[in-house]
């Protein structure tokens, strides 16, 4: 194998964003400030129509203050999927609330809404969607659910920035939505986390719970944690999001190409109406999916992911919140799906050695 291997993901870092960075530095102010008030705008401009964001210091965060914000803790339910990345769980344990975990549905990966249904107790307060891989959930019924049972919706919104179903921004469908940060997601602060509240209840209740509990100096109202983010990571993010929708366009045609020639395995379709972000290209494959990922790494230097491998239900940490619970699709899922590169660094010749490795191995049966 002489090609250079090709990484599942590549976070873009270049000049303007050190140079961003040296700007705050130089400042000599870089905590809080000016950047983030500047991101936190520009941000709600680019992806949810101007909704109010509260920048924090990462997607855990943000779904942790949204939650408590909006008024969950003990005793209360959200339903939430089982596959997804463990923070989505994690957040409402956090508050004092128990997680309740639905099944997904198998061509989307989001929460299955019937699923969803059959969950809903006395107790339920909240649906927690993830718009899995950049795929919105299906926030319809969802909503139809949420309405007719009067409880709220929070969007996971970690993996979508741009994503929209029926020109509905993901972010803007529920009375919260979280965005995350982090290098690998489809843009990065470093670090981060972004939430689009509904309501200035929200926002207040957000930006209190991420700085001591304080609006005013030393007039501590609540009691509330140090979740800022800092000027730095926010000047990276700023230089990001003037990129982002070209790397979002570069996302979308390499997948369109990879749907194209893939063979041999199950390609993610796109609901109807629906805007898919790609921040993974996922595909099912049938038996070995091991041995799959092994031959794709060292016979082709394709590298590739699975996201997530253990449904959170099964997770240590979360399985005492759903003892002998079976989710048959998440199940299913969690065990047939690999992502493949689809980052917008790939290039022609990269798009076209994937293709011909996964033809060739899901060819052969591996
Ligand atoms: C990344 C991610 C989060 C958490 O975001 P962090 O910024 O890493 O804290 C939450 N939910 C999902 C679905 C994610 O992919």
């Amino acid at each position: 194998m002489t090609e250079p291997f090709i990484p599942p993901a590549k976070p873009i870092i270049g000049e303007e964003e050190r140079a961003a960075v040296d700007r705050v530095m130089r400042s000599g102010m870089v905590a809080q400030g000016p950047e983030v008030a500047a991101f936190e705008q520009e941000f709600a401009e680019v992806f949810v129509g101007g909704r109010t964001c509260v920048a924090v210091n990462s997607g855990t965060s943000g779904l942790h203050l949204g939650l408590l914000a909006a008024g969950i803790g003990p005793g209360d339910e959200v339903i939430v999927p089982s596959f997804t990345f463990a923070a989505t769980a994690n957040s409402v344990a956090l508050t004092g609330a128990s997680p309740v975990f639905a099944d997904i549905e198998p061509r989307y990966f989001g929460l299955d809404p019937a699923s969803v249904e059959a969950a809903i107790t006395p107790r339920t307060k909240a649906i927690m969607p993830v718009h899995l891989y950049g795929h919105p959930a299906m926030m319809v019924e969802l909503e139809a659910i949420a309405a007719k049972h009067g409880i709220m919706i929070f969007e996971d919104a970690a993996q979508a920035h741009g994503a929209s179903l029926g020109g509905r921004a993901v972010g803007t469908m529920g009375q919260f939505g979280v965005f995350s940060l982090y290098p690998t997601k489809n843009m990065t602060s470093g670090e981060g986390g972004m939430v689009a509240c509904e309501t200035p209840e929200l926002v207040r209740g957000v930006k209190l719970l991420r700085n001591q509990g304080m609006e005013a100096q030393y007039q501590n109202e609540v009691i509330g944690f140090n979740n800022r983010m800092t000027d730095i990571h926010a000047a990276i993010g700023r230089v990001q999001l003037t990129k982002v929708g070209g790397w979002t366009e570069q996302r979308r045609s390499n997948a369109a190409f990879l749907s194209e020639n893939l063979t041999g395995v199950v390609v993610p379709p796109v609901a109807d109406g629906a805007v898919h972000v790609y921040h993974q290209y996922t595909v099912r494959v049938g038996e070995d999916r091991d041995g799959f990922q092994a031959a794709l790494k060292n016979e082709y230097g394709v590298g590739s992911g699975v996201y997530y491998p253990v449904p959170n239900h099964r997770l240590a940490s979360l399985t005492r919140f759903a003892p002998g619970l079976e989710l048959p699709e998440t199940e299913k899922a969690a065990s047939e799906v690999v992502s493949l590169p689809v980052h917008p660094s790939l290039g022609q010749g990269d798009l076209e050695r994937i293709v011909r490795a996964v033809n060739a191995l899901a060819g052969a049966g591996a």
